[in-house]
């Protein structure tokens, strides 16, 4: 058996493996409400045909998760590839150059449709890779783990995390890789070995409602948050320090192998604003008020306002504190009472600070030892004939799931698709990159699998 001889089976397949990703981009699993169960049943049918039994573990109304393994010896190395079913909702069909479900190809070259990027395309490769496999009888040392989730788009809870809580809990998980769009245009493809968390907090002011031709004897509840908008800023005083895992001049290094020189990636990062903003976002914590609502009608007072902060934490930083901060500065520096519920009198003047969601960030420590991602790493400069280097994601994904209670540390972001393309109207991806991603895979599970 050589790796030639997957290349070539890859090159011969093309049009099959694109059939199918364009089946499960036809599939609707728009999340919410989810109906992942549609993607599920499409893979178990495709895997079908070579012998891999799959487990299709149904929840909800018409939701699933789904295992499928290339054996069924787990005493070797266990390898996990992890992908999502479910993908956000397209928005305003009409703003869409073609139809999101349809999966239109474009001049030979690219795929439209909600999820190619997000991550069916990723998804579709790693039912491929495990179907390769297996086709081929190879003899394998070890097990690939093909885990593709529902509910990722919506937190996890049900997709992810039941999976290691259930099926996946007795059986040891040696390295995974979790299919997330990581071309991060204009840089190249990254491999990401962390991710920050995220806390969502509303903020409510609670005045009294009145007429507006007398407004002195009410609390406009408008006025109480700007003047915490105002402050914002000052939280930041408040907030303990925290270390990012990877720190500025290191991160600086990990994106300057992309470039011919150091030199000349720092003369680049000075007209780069966008990269600038990347290094910024991923070396701190940030924060946005992202929404705001108040009042009822014109010429009433009102008695209540209502802000979305959107913080972004450091992969090892705990939301608590930056409550806490928020909960001092509205205390302290704008000299409102603060509630973490509105159950009060009438008539009472306060601030009500709600978390609405939060998740924790999550980084994989030891990642420069590891041999098996430095296998990845090159096979990926050889497969895509350029610079590959390791980063940190500023959004999340379902990594701190494997990352945080110890079941795989060892867990890597690496997809096809350019991650600002997720979520976008008339999201896409290059066949070519998706070709290049079922060799990573493939060839990568191989080596993983059949290394002495
Ligand atoms: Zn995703």
């Amino acid at each position: 058996m050589s790796e030639e001889l997957i290349i070539n089976k890859i090159e011969q397949e093309k049009e099959e493996y694109i059939e199918f990703l364009r089946e499960l981009v036809q599939s609707d699993s728009i999340n919410p409400p989810g109906n992942e169960k549609n993607v599920a049943l499409i893979i178990e049918e495709y895997l079908k045909s070579t012998g891999i039994k799959t487990e299709i573990f149904p929840f909800g109304d018409n939701r699933a998760n789904l295992l499928a393994y290339l054996n069924d010896n787990f005493k070797g190395k266990n390898l996990l590839y992890n992908g999502h079913m479910d993908v956000v909702p397209p928005g305003s069909e009409t703003d869409w150059k073609y139809p999101p479900l349809s999966a239109s190809i474009k001049r030979n070259k690219l795929i439209f449709g909600r999820g190619t990027t997000d991550m069916k395309g990723a998804l579709a490769a790693m039912v491929i890779a495990l179907k390769i496999l297996k086709d081929l009888k190879i003899e394998v040392t070890g097990n690939l783990i093909l885990n593709a989730v529902a509910d990722e788009e919506t937190g996890g809870e049900y997709g992810t995390r039941w999976c290691l809580n259930n099926p996946l809990k007795p059986i040891k998980c040696d390295f995974a890789v979790i299919g997330e769009p990581t071309d991060l245009s204009p840089l190249p493809k990254a491999i990401i070995v962390g991710e920050k968390g995220h806390l969502l907090i509303k903020i409510k002011t609670c005045g009294i409602s009145g007429h507006s031709s007398f407004p002195a004897i009410s609390k406009n509840a408008i006025y109480m948050m700007s003047e915490i908008i105002e402050k914002l800023d000052k939280i930041d005083d408040y907030i303990p320090k925290s270390e990012p895992p990877i720190k500025l001049e290191k991160l600086k290094k990990l994106i300057a192998v992309t470039f011919p020189s150091e030199d000349i990636f720092n003369r680049i990062l000075n007209e780069q604003p966008e990269m600038q903003s990347l290094i910024q976002s991923l070396t701190n914590y940030s924060k946005a008020l992202t929404m705001i609502k108040g009042g009822i009608k014109e010429n009433v007072i009102p008695d209540s306002c209502e802000a979305i902060l959107d913080v972004r934490l450091l992969p090892n930083q705990q939301g608590e504190p930056i409550i806490e901060a928020l909960k001092k500065l509205i205390r302290d520096d704008v000299g409102y009472i603060v509630k973490d519920d509105s159950t009060s009198p009438p008539g009472e003047v306060f601030v009500e600070i709600e978390i609405i969601s939060a998740s924790e960030g999550s980084y994989w420590e030891n990642w420069e030892e590891s041999d098996e991602l430095h296998d990845f790493y090159e096979l990926v400069e050889t497969i895509y004939e350029k610079k590959t280097f390791y980063l940190l994601l500023p959004g999340s994904a379902d990594a701190k799931y494997l990352r945080n209670d110890g079941y795989c540390p060892q867990t890597i972001l690496f997809g096809l698709g350019k991650a600002r393309n997720a979520h976008a109207i008339d999201e896409n991806i290059e066949i070519l990159d998706f070709i290049r991603v079922i060799k990573v895979y493939t060839i990568f599970a191989y080596r993983f699998l059949t290394k002495q």
